[in-house]
């Protein structure tokens, strides 16, 4: 019987069968071809193969058991640090959400940067979601939502507060199926509650969902919300590392970088830093590419190259000139804006 993953905690994942039906599942044989090595041993919206178990007498949860992994369409994931792992969040998706606000918390550029670049990579489209607009957006936020709209990525301003623009987000995701990322204190699970039936999620209790994530190992959560609608919720981070690219390909991964770096006098070699002649970098004094993306672009290649014992480890090489330069300003930047990842 076929299924869909739905959540999981410690190797046991609810699954939502064909039948209706939910169950919850371990693994048979406690392993899955194609995902070793991952942090999750499965991602919420899998699809897999169940074998149910006979109903036990009186009331208890329906079971069975995981046998097969279907071929995922598409994976939007990250790196887990402490795990130090490959961690797949969420399959099969059609959409990512980005939920950000333009005070408590402010903007993150680089937060939103790091969702695009794993929306890129899983080849979904992304949209911003920027909630909490009831608090009124400055001009440094309507500058950045321009840029990304310039960019091709799909702007919406909300307020789960006051209900503005929840028509036109709930239009956004209906029929597919979307993944739901934001920094903490964003009002993601408040949009949630407002486009979830009777979902009735806690919000604004920072300090317990810290203790909640302590103990277990908590994966995404998928809601449906009507036959043809699912939204994937993920927890909170506060920091989305990125492993798994090449450094030098990372500017695939920035639409407006894509086409310039084949054409950068220095090709694959260049680290778009400090380069005379770069084009990259004359893009950006000439205005072409927004100061803002440029630097998200080079911390995250600096992240890349200061982890490229990683990269090694995978079949890539970095070219070793560039190593330790990267791990030092990686160390460098990581002193300074933190909280800005
Ligand atoms: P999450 O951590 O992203 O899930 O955020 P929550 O949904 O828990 O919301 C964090 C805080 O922001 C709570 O105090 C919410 O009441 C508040 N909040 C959520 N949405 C809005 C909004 O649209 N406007 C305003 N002013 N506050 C909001
Ligand atoms: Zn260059």
């Amino acid at each position: 019987m076929e299924g869909i993953v739905v959540s999981g905690s410690n190797n046991v994942f609810a699954v939502l069968c064909e039948d209706g039906r939910r169950r919850a599942c371990p693994i048979k044989g406690k392993r899955l071809k194609d995902v070793s090595g991952e942090y999750n041993a499965l991602a919420v919206g899998d699809l897999v193969d169940v074998e149910p178990e006979a109903a036990r007498d009186g009331s208890g949860e329906a079971r069975g058991m995981i046998s097969a992994l279907r071929p995922r369409r598409n994976v939007f994931g990250r790196y887990n640090e402490k795990g130090r792992a490959k961690q797949s969040i969420a399959a099969n998706v059609d959409l990512v959400v980005c939920v950000a606000s333009p005070a408590f918390p402010p903007f993150r550029p680089r937060f939103v940067d790091r969702v695009a670049i794993l929306a890129e990579a899983a080849r979904v489209s992304l949209l911003i979601a920027l909630n909490k607009v009831d608090l009124g957006v400055d001009e440094e936020t309507e500058g950045r939502l321009a840029g990304y709209r310039d960019l091709g990525y799909g702007i919406l301003r909300c307020s789960a507060r006051t209900g503005e623009g929840l028509g036109e987000l709930a239009a956004a995701l209906r029929g597919k199926t979307a993944v739901f990322a934001g920094q903490s204190g964003v009002g993601k699970s408040s949009l949630l509650n407002a486009l979830v039936p009777g979902l009735g999620r806690r919000t604004g209790e920072v300090s317990e969902k810290y203790a909640r994530g302590k103990h277990t190992t908590t994966m995404a959560e998928l809601f449906a919300v009507d036959g043809e609608t699912r939204i994937i919720d993920t927890p909170g981070v506060r920091r989305l590392a990125l492993r798994g690219i090449e450094p030098g390909e990372l500017d695939a991964y920035f639409p407006e970088l894509r086409d310039l770096a084949p054409r950068c006098e220095f090709g694959h070699s260049c680290s778009h830093g400090d380069e005379p002649g770069c084009r990259i970098r004359r893009a950006v004094e000439e205005g072409k590419v927004l100061e803002d993306r440029y630097e998200s672009y080079l911390r995250v290649r600096w992240e890349l190259e200061a982890n490229a014992e990683y990269s090694a480890k995978e079949g890539w090489s970095v070219p070793s000139a560039r190593r330790g330069d990267g791990a030092r300003k990686a160390a460098r930047f990581r002193g300074r804006e933190d909280e800005d990842d």
